[in-house]
Order: C-alpha cells, then structure tokens, then sequence
C-alpha cells in the first residue's frame, strides 16, 4: 500500500472517537495476523487487524537490512491452507530474499482482500477486560480504542529489537541503524567506516554485505555463533520433486514432524558410526545447505546428548579453522560456549571468507569489551574506532518482549500480565493465560514457535483458535480461560520436554539471557511441532480439558486437569506401542513372550561403548549360568555389580538388560556382570532367587579374576531383576555373605499383594499391566510360596541389609510395593535414598537413549552405587558428566586467542 494510503487510513482511524466493536481483534499483521483475519472473516467473526507498521509483513516489513531473509527454504516457508494459493505463487530462490518475502505477502493480502480491515500505523498501547461486558478494550495510540470479544495477539516473537546497553549511544554524532527498524530509503554505506555489534543471525546475514560496500567494516562480537553456508540458488530439485509428487502428503509431514519441515527422524547414534562415516554425513549435510538438515540428519543423539553434539560443534569448528586465515580471529569465532543447535545457529553466505578481506576486522568484546559509544565511534577498553555509522545487529526481547509492551494487559480480577510473568512466562499450551479469559497469543511461549517452520506452527495456531471460537459460537459460551491447573501442568511439562534438548544448557534468546533483567528458562516448546499438535487436538478432544467455559445465564463447563502428566518421550514411546495393536504379551504363551522380547530389543537403540564387554559362564546352583560382562574404559579395578535383569522371571536374558547395563558401567565407572539366572516356567520359586545368591557369591569370591575389586560386591536389578537383587541381599546376610555394599532396586517387585493402589491405577495402561504381572506370578511362583521372602522379600526381615537406593515410576503397578519396601527398610534401620521418577512407567530407566527423560535418573542411581562403593562423586546434576568440559577450546586455539 502506497504510504499516502496508509497516512489516510492512519488519520481516518484517528479522527474517528468512537469506539470500534468487533468480535475480535488481532495485533499484528505479519504471518500470523493475514491468516487470523481470512480465518475469521470466513469464519463470519468481525475482526480489525492492528499494527504499528505502515503495511502488512510484520517481521518483513521492518527487517529490511542487507541480506536479509529467511533461513528455512521457501518451499517450506509459505503459507498451505490453501492449494490454489501455493500454485499461484513462485519463489524464485531457495531462501527468499526479505523484499521477495514481503511482495508474497502483500500479494496474500490482495488476493483475499485483507487490507480493508486492517489499520495500520496504529500502536496497542494497553488492554483490560471488562469483566461485566466480558470484553477486552484495547488503548491504541490513534484514535478511541477497540473494544472486542476476544483478543488475539498475533505480536510475533520476533518483533520487539531489543535497546542497545552501551552508555553513549545518543551521543554519537554519525548514522544509526537497528537491523531490526532498517529505514525503507537505500542506505548508503559505500566509502563509509562501518560498524555492526552483534553477529547473530541479523548480524551473520548482514556483514559480509555491508563488508562489499563500506571503506571499512569492524565486526564487534560478544558470543560467536555457529553459521552454515545456505549454498542458496534455485530451490533444490530434490526437495522440489518431493513436494510436487505429493504436496498434501509433504504438508501433512510437515505438520506432524518435529521442527515443522519434513525430515526423517534419525535412528542411527554417534557411537555406531566410525570417525569417517560421521565425517560423510556431516560434508552431506554441510553441502546442502539447510539447517533443520544438519540440525537434525546426522545422528540420533546430536540434539539431545553433549557427547553427540560435541562431535558436531568441532566439525564445524574445523570448517571455521579452515576457512578463517587468521588464526586469532578463527578462534575467537569458534563457539565453545554452547552446543551446537542450542542457540539459533545461522545461515549465511560468504560469513567466515569476509573476515578474510583486508576491509575487515574483528574485534572480540570477550577480550576487549566496549568502554562507550563516543561522538565519534567506539571505544574498548583497549582502542578507540573512528565510525561514520554503526549497526545494531543485537537481537530481540524474544517471544515475549512484543506481550509486555502492551503494557497493561489487565486480566480478571485487575491482574496485570507483566506481574504474573514476573519470574518468567506462563501459560496453557503456549495460547492462553490464566486469569486472562478470551485472550490468545499466535506462537506464544509455551508452544513450539520459535523452534520451528513458524509458517508450521502459526498455521495450527490459527486453525486451533479459529475453530474454538466458533464452536463456542454454536455452544453459546461467551467466555473461554484456561485453568490454574492446566497452566502448572504444563509448566511442569514444559521442563519436562526441555530435558529433551540442550537448550537449556546455554545462555542465548530462547531462555531470556540475552536480555539484562528477564527471567530465565527456555521458552519455546522443545517437544517437537507434531507431539505438540496431538497434545492441542486431546485437549479438545478430552472436552477443552483445562478450559473453563462460560455463557449467558451461569453457564459453565470445565473439564479441569493436566494434559500431559506422562514424560514427553513416555508418550511417544506409548504412543508409538498403542499403534503396533500388538496382542497381550501374556497371550503370546512364553515361547512367544520370548521371541517377541527378541524382537523388540534388536530394534532398540544400540547401547554405547564400555572399555570391554566379555561373555562367560558361572557355577549356578544346579550347572554353568551364563554372564556377561561390561567393564569401564577407565583404569581399574573396579568395584563389581552383580545385575539382574527385568522380565518378570520370564523373560530376558544375560544380555537383555544391554544399554542399560552400559549406561550405568559408564556412569558409576563400574564393572557390571549381567548374570543369565533361570526362568519360570521351566524352572519356577526359588530358582531364580537361589540362581541369583549363588551368582553373586560366585562373582564376590572371583572378583580379582574378573579384573575387579576384591571386597564388597554390590546388587542391583530391574523389575524381577530388583526382586532378585533384593532377596540376594537377605540371603547373604543370612547365609554368611558375600557382604554387599549397596543395592540399587529399580522399580522391583517386593510382595505378592495386588490390591495397593498403583496396580489399580495402572491396571491397563503403561505396557506393565496387572494380567501381566498376574501371568509373571502364576508362572513363576504357586500361591502357597508367595509369602516366602525369597520372592517376596517386604515380608523378610530387614534389618541390617546393606544401604539401598530405591528407584519407583509414577505410572508402574509396582510402585506402591517399592514404595513399600524402602519405606520398610528405612524402618529397619537401613539407610535408604528413593527415587519416585514422576511421569515415568516401568520401562523408563532401561530405555536408554529412548527415554532421554531418564537420564537423571540414571545418573542420581550411578551417584549412589558410587557413594555405596566409596567412590567420590562425578556427575552433575542432570547426569552430566562433570569431570571434564566438554566445551572448553582445545589449547592451541586458546593460546591463539591470546
Ligand atoms: C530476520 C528474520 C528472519 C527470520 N527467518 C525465519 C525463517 O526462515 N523461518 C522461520 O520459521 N521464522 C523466521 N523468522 C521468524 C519470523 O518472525 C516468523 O517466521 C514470522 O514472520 C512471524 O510472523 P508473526 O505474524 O507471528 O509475527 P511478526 O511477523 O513479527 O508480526 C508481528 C507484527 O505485530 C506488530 N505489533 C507487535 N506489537 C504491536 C502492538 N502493540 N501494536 C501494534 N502492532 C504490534 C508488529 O509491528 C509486527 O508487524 C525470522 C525472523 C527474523 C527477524
């Protein structure tokens, strides 16, 4: 729209006093608020679209500075609500230049007529809801205000710059450009020194551009970032066939994927992959020039495991090296403070060659930080530089920032939204707020946004919303607000799924570190777009679950709780087990139990590397039981656990228990023997107890042999595993050793009693049901021997067993039973530590590298094996590894960079 248009409408809007009624306003008319506005309209809603900026685009009407555009491919970064759209419109590059991207979008509003009901030039200023009228009336800076139904903020995530915090900034006497306000004239910067603070992706976009065209370019960075050539040009004829031999199909992928552009999920892990074969794949995915492709195509554990992610960052740092001649200003933009993808890594074009060019130079503010902005240029604490213009390429208060400046948003009750989110947003799904009724965020914190093709996600949104309002319609509720219990609950969640990723290990835009003063913690959703959409449609589909509703009259409904009280990856491996429709495991008989359990542990991921892992047979009770054995790579001797797996005295074998035996030998820097004791039917009470005693006096007696500790062995064991560990640690004290130091019980089997509370709850669901554990008991053990110790050790006596840590799931029928037992042995007099995994179910912990969310909790039993053996402590928290940093430059670099 030409600007004397948009001057017009602006001043139409200003002289108009009356308040404007419409069913519902939307803020912003970027993405998000062209799609909101044609739902609306054809939804038959009244709707005004308000926007500070003098034409549609948002965050393409104001990000207008050299370089810019975007870093998802185009084919994948439009609109898809509407087939013959997608037809009409052509991109003519890989990834769109910001002019090409703001023509699409006028060319949006054109071909559905947008434009009348938007106002441009028109800033919401504050917003309050009327409790009485139930209506939000909004304060804008022209004009009388808004008053609608319900207000949508569609504000962007990205659309509030955030102020430089340099002191001297008004007293410089040259040009100042935001990156993020670029002016709409030409910007001359040719035979100009030039200046731009901050290299993230604005930055990275931007500089080798502004290097083309100014005198000279001086590059201030404070964090360098990971950048990765786009290789642009046309589309690439590969993704291109993919989408035209199916476009629905490839949308609906898209839909359902994790980040919102459809790649296959990654199966194969770092550690089954040689040096030369992760090298392959890494020079693949760098020449194809796509960053959900490298983000997410190399290996399984990239995104969610430091050592997995460790492996790319240096790849990529060998590509800076390589290309960056300087070896000072190679090191000094190499990033080593955060892993790869855990802050927005950038596309960019001829990034790293233009610090290269004689014109350019890098200073590095982690060496030299800014003194002050002068009259005349920058000072560092070290050297002063004469500018004619300088650039602010520093980023946004991000997904956020655009919220609070509407300021104030006043909810039920005069709740203002900037003190309830004082400590950091908070909201049901990322959509709504409590105590904020008939009030909607497009991309709001809490949902995926930022994390994905925003294209993906503002779509949903739009469709999610725009499809409640009407159904309301037909209702007759006139109010909608989410719930106190549903906001916790997805709190929760939310840290929850953030375990899944390594956002929360770095300090960048996504946690609110890059603004002095925010509150911290990862705001975008990391569960992924797909598992995030089905989690919108249960909600509607469990009856607006969290909602409460209201009409005319006291109306109400409020199906009130959590969504998701399971851990992320909980559901989807429920989810993906629902969908195989497999039979009752105890109708398969336990040949076929058997073969199945085969079947579904070749499948699983790979366990990861120990020092060495040795089969061997052991003197059992009644002949050779076999066992096998994983030593750390470490130096020994180490102590030795003696392990029983799960499998309800069935099922499994010596070598059932593999990841998670190797996981823990990693962990605890323990020598584990996974001991093959004998299963029911065929050999039913005691023998798997007695197998399990005689293994473990066997393993103590021969521990030097094994190249392990000699003294005090320790037990541990999952499941049916837990139960034998359990007994074996009764006998021994009763029988004369072997001593044992310590028992990790992970959720064990302890009494024959069914009537507890977890096997009524968990009766059905969570893949240990109670007819299985009822087929488990009917095959090993017959009723008359359940209350001998020997399986159900909660009825032995308990005192003087060795320290015990106790690990139970939320979702297991066995809970209330290990619950039970270390309540039982503390009683006694054992010292005891329990680990009640919430949102866990009884696979969780031997799910390694499936279950990421179990990770601490391996890592908190490997702490207490250790604690248990006398071994000092060496994880971190969350299980990270804290005896080496992984991020720390190797030290050539380092003296380079000094
Ligand atoms: C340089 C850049 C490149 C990007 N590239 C990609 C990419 O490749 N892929 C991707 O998925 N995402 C990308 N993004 C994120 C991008 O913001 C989204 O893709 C998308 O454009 C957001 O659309 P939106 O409508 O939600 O918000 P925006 O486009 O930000 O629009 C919000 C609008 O709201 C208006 N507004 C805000 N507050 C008020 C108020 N109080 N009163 C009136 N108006 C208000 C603003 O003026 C703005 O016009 C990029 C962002 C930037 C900055």
């Amino acid at each position: 729209m030409p600007d004397a248009a948009v001057a017009a409408r602006a001043s139409e809007a200003t002289s108009d006093n009356t308040v404007q009624q419409v069913d519902i306003a939307v803020v912003g008319a970027g993405f998000a608020g062209l799609y909101l506005l044609h739902r609306l309209r054809k939804a038959g809603f009244t709707t005004v679209v308000l926007d500070e900026a003098g034409d549609v685009g948002g965050t393409w009407y104001w990000n207008r500075y050299p370089g810019a555009r975007c870093d998802i491919q185009t084919i994948d970064y439009s609109y898809t609500f509407d087939p013959e759209l997608e037809s009409a419109w052509k991109w003519s590059e890989k990834y769109a230049t910001q002019p090409e991207i703001l023509r699409y979008l006028g060319f949006v509003a054109d071909r559905y007529d947008l434009r009348r009901d938007i106002r441009f030039g028109t800033r919401v200023k504050a917003a309050t809801w009327d409790q009485a009228a139930e209506r939000w009336r909004l304060t804008i800076d022209r004009g009388a205000g808004i008053s609608c139904r319900h207000y949508i903020m569609a504000t962007g995530c990205l659309s509030t710059p955030k102020p430089p915090e340099i002191d001297g900034v008004n007293d410089f006497k040259g040009e100042i450009y935001f990156t993020g306000r670029w002016p709409h004239e030409e910007v001359k910067l040719a035979g100009k020194r030039v200046a731009v603070i901050g290299t993230g992706s604005s930055g990275i976009q931007a500089i080798p551009l502004i290097a083309e065209q100014a005198a000279h370019l001086t590059v201030f960075q404070r964090t360098p970032n990971f950048a990765l050539p786009a290789h642009n040009g046309p589309a690439p004829a590969d993704r291109v066939a993919l989408l035209e031999s199916d476009r629905a199909g490839y949308r609906e992928q898209a839909r359902w994927s994790l980040a919102g552009v459809p790649w296959p999920q990654n199966t194969v892990f770092s550690w089954q992959l040689s040096d030369a074969e992760r090298r392959e794949r890494f020079e693949k995915a760098w020449a194809t020039g796509d960053l959900v492709c490298i983000l997410t195509q190399l290996w399984a554990d990239q995104g969610g495991d430091p050592d997995g992610n460790a492996l790319v960052a240096e790849l990529i740092r060998e590509k800076i090296r390589a290309t960056v001649k300087d070896p000072e200003a190679a090191a000094a933009l190499s990033p080593y403070d955060h892993p790869f993808g855990a802050k927005r890594p950038c596309l960019d074009t001829n990034y790293y060659a233009t610090y290269n060019r004689a014109n350019v130079t890098l200073v590095n503010l982690r060496q030299e930080p800014i003194k002050s902005i002068t009259a005349t240029g920058i000072t560092t604490d070290r050297r002063s530089f004469d500018l004619d213009v300088i650039v602010f390429a520093t980023g946004f208060d991000a997904m956020t920032g655009a919220i609070m400046a509407v300021h104030p948003i006043t909810g039920r009750g005069g709740k203002s939204l900037s003190a309830v989110w004082a400590n950091g947003p908070q909201t049901y799904l990322g959509l709504a707020v409590s105590g904020f009724p008939n009030l909607f965020m497009i991309t709001g914190p809490g949902s995926p946004s930022v994390l994905s093709n925003m294209i993906v996600s503002i779509e949903q949104h739009v469709d999610w919303i725009v499809d409640r309002l009407a159904a309301m319609r037909e209702t007759g509720f006139t109010t909608i607000e989410a719930t106190e219990t549903a906001q916790a609950g997805w709190e929760r969640h939310m840290a929850d799924c953030s375990m899944l990723t390594l956002h929360r290990l770095a300090n960048t835009w996504y946690t609110g570190a890059n603004v002095p003063g925010k509150a911290r913690g990862v705001m975008p959703y990391t569960g992924g777009v797909g598992p995030y959409r089905a989690i919108c449609n249960e909600v509607v589909g469990r009856g607006m679950l969290g909602f409460r509703l209201t009409g005319p009259d006291g109306r109400q409904q409020c199906n009130d709780g959590e969504i998701v009280r399971l851990q992320p990856d909980v559901r989807l491996v429920l989810n993906m087990l629902a969908e195989m429709k497999l039979p009752p495991i105890e109708t398969m008989g336990a040949a076929g139990a058997r073969a199945f359990v085969a079947q579904f542990n070749a499948a699983r991921p790979a366990g990861r590397p120990v020092g060495d892992v040795v089969d061997g047979t052991l003197p059992g009770t009644d002949g050779l039981l076999p066992y096998r054995l994983y030593r750390p790579a470490t130096p020994g001797p180490h102590p030795i656990v003696v392990y029983f797996h799960g499998g309800g005295w069935v099922l499994g074998d010596e070598q059932s228990d593999d990841p998670f035996c190797r996981d823990l030998c990693r962990r605890s820097g323990m020598i584990f023997v996974s001991v093959g004791y004998r299963h029911a039917p065929e050999h039913r009470f005691p023998t798997a107890a007695e197998d399990g005693y005689a293994a473990t006096r066997w393993i103590a007696q021969h521990a030097a042999e094994l190249g392990g500790r000699p003294g005090p062995v320790l037990v541990a064991g999952w499941s049916a595993g837990g139960n034998i560990a359990a007994v074996t640690c009764q006998l021994a004290r009763d029988r004369g050793g072997p001593e044992i130091a310590g028992q990790l019980l992970v959720c064990p089997v302890t009494d024959a009693t069914f009537d507890r509370s977890s096997y009524n709850e968990n009766a059905e669901g969570y893949f240990l049901t109670r007819s299985l554990m009822y087929w488990f008991w009917d095959l090993y053990c017959s009723p008359a021997d359940r209350t001998d110790p020997r399986c159900s050790p909660l009825r032995g006596k308990l005192q003087g067993l060795p320290p015990a840590f106790v690990v139970t799931a939320e979702f297991d029928p066995l809970r209330d039973e290990g619950i039970a037992y270390a309540e039982a042995l503390g009683a006694a007099g054992v010292p005891v530590e329990q680990l009640m995994a919430r949102g866990h179910f009884h696979s969780s912990f031997t799910m390694v590298d499936v279950v990421i969310t179990g990770v601490s909790g391996r890592a908190r039993m490997a702490e207490a094996l250790r604690r248990f053996a006398g071994l000092p402590q060496t994880m971190g928290p969350c299980g990270e590894d804290v005896r080496r940093d992984r991020n720390a430059p190797p030290p050539a670099v380092n003296a380079a960079a000094e």
